[in-house]
């Protein structure tokens, strides 16, 4: 496995960032997730695009221009020989000294890993997965931060704590004001009389390429689709509730806080989109 080390090829073994990187020490820094289907980067565009805006409001210097990260991301997908899998990409501010001032850090560090990628048994996607509603709440000083990709994810490190020990497999967060925000690392979605609903992402939930994508695919099936605040009772009392990301793809909820969701299995809605969703990702992106 060779992993994109700040311009180089290392294995995995020699790939190793300094202690005084500031992604290490204070989570400065931004990340995509993307996904690879049949040797196609899904939404490239769209993944690449979150990562220079978020680099632009942390006032981060991206050391690569936009092409040269999309040919570094196609050429570490050729030396890994993968076809289909996940990418991460990761810009950190960079190796600087122990205080927190970014100015101190003289230049962002690139790293790209490609894996396979282990998700959901194709059963919970007809099944659907149990979740909870947990105590950690979604962190949002102001409208801006939902949107910046960045490595601080303590917050999300608790909800994934909340739901093991739930012993569920994504779990619901709510912003300071109690509205329904969006799981550990996946945008929520309810049905209800056939509408679709997501929250507005300054809310508190990041704008999902995956959201972004089913959002797209509502409109073009017809399904209506609204973005508003709601909270866990218009959960619990929904038709049908579905997580979206880029690893779950679009996987639906049969239970939320011990409340039986619609019918107990993956909707109509749910499957529709799901269905729909996989006959796109072979299409929308960069080869
Ligand atoms: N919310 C959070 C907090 C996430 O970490 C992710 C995954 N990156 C998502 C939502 C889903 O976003 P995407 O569809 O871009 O993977």
């Amino acid at each position: 496995q060779w992993i994109y080390l700040n311009g180089e090829y290392v294995t995995k073994e020699n790939a190793k960032i300094s202690v005084y990187d500031h992604g290490f020490l204070y989570g400065d820094g931004i990340f995509e997730g993307i996904r690879i289907y049949d040797g196609n980067i899904f939404r490239c565009k769209e993944h690449l695009d979150r990562l220079y805006d978020s680099a632009k409001s942390i006032m981060l210097d991206i050391p690569l221009s936009y092409e040269e990260m999309q040919a570094a991301l196609v050429e570490t997908l050729r030396k890994n020989g993968l076809r289909s899998g996940y990418i991460r990409l990761v810009v950190s501010r960079g190796p600087g000294n122990l205080g927190l001032d970014p100015t101190r850090c003289p230049a962002a560090f690139v790293i790209i890993i490609v894996e396979e990628l282990a998700i959901y048994p194709e059963e919970a996607y007809r099944e659907g997965l149990r979740s909870v509603s947990v105590s950690p709440r979604r962190n949002l000083p102001d409208a801006l931060n939902p949107k910046i990709k960045s490595l601080n994810y303590l917050n999300n490190i608790l909800v994934k704590i909340q739901s093991n020990l739930a012993g569920v497999g994504e779990a619901i967060m709510l912003n300071s004001q109690g509205y329904v925000a969006e799981g550990s690392s996946d945008n929520i979605f309810i049905v209800k009389k056939g509408v679709v609903f997501t929250p507005p992402c300054y809310i508190g939930a990041l704008e999902g390429i995956t959201r972004g994508a089913i959002m797209d695919l509502c409109d073009r099936l017809g399904y209506k689709l609204k973005e508003e605040p709601f909270t866990l009772h218009d959960v619990y009392t929904a038709d049908e509730v579905f997580f979206t990301g880029t690893a779950a793809e679009v996987i639906a909820v049969r239970e939320v806080d011990g409340r039986v969701i619609g019918s107990g299995k993956a909707g109509p809605v749910t499957t529709h989109l799901l269905q729909e969703f996989r006959k796109i990702v072979t299409v929308e992106g960069v080869r």
